[in-house]
């Protein structure tokens, strides 16, 4: 019965993950408390840590923000609205720029690279007053 419940609340967390778009966790917990009140904040934040060891989510850190959850688990980059602060996938492949000069420049051996691009997104555009 007790992993029935378990089995419950992962689904409708992930649910929240694909619905409301790269959220925050406390986003996730709004999400989740409309629709079961008795799941609790502890139980959404420990699920969504989980998700993210075990690899079904990502943890995407942005400037400017809290750490956000990630469904899309394929490699891809970001996009962050200037005016209403959306964030949305790029899936691009950028080459990791210069990590041999950068190696050298600094001693690290490098072995990652974020990117993470700026920009005003269609409906803000259009909505001009926003920004
Ligand atoms: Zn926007
Ligand atoms: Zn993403």
């Amino acid at each position: 019965m007790a992993a029935e419940r378990q089995t419950k609340q992962k689904a409708i967390i992930y649910e929240a993950l694909k619905t409301l778009d790269h959220p925050t966790a406390t986003e996730v917990y709004g999400y989740v408390h409309e629709r079961y009140p008795s799941v609790s904040r502890a139980t959404v934040f420990r699920v969504l840590s989980g998700f993210s060891s075990s690899g079904r989510a990502l943890e995407v850190r942005l400037a400017g923000s809290d750490m956000r959850y990630d469904y899309n688990v394929n490699e891809h980059y970001h996009v962050h609205c200037r005016c209403c602060g959306k964030i949305a996938d790029v899936e691009v492949t950028i080459k990791t720029p210069a990590t041999k000069t950068v190696s050298e420049s600094c001693g690290y051996l490098i072995d990652g690279f974020a990117a993470e691009f700026f920009g005003i997104c269609p409906a803000c555009a259009e909505n001009k007053s926003c920004c």
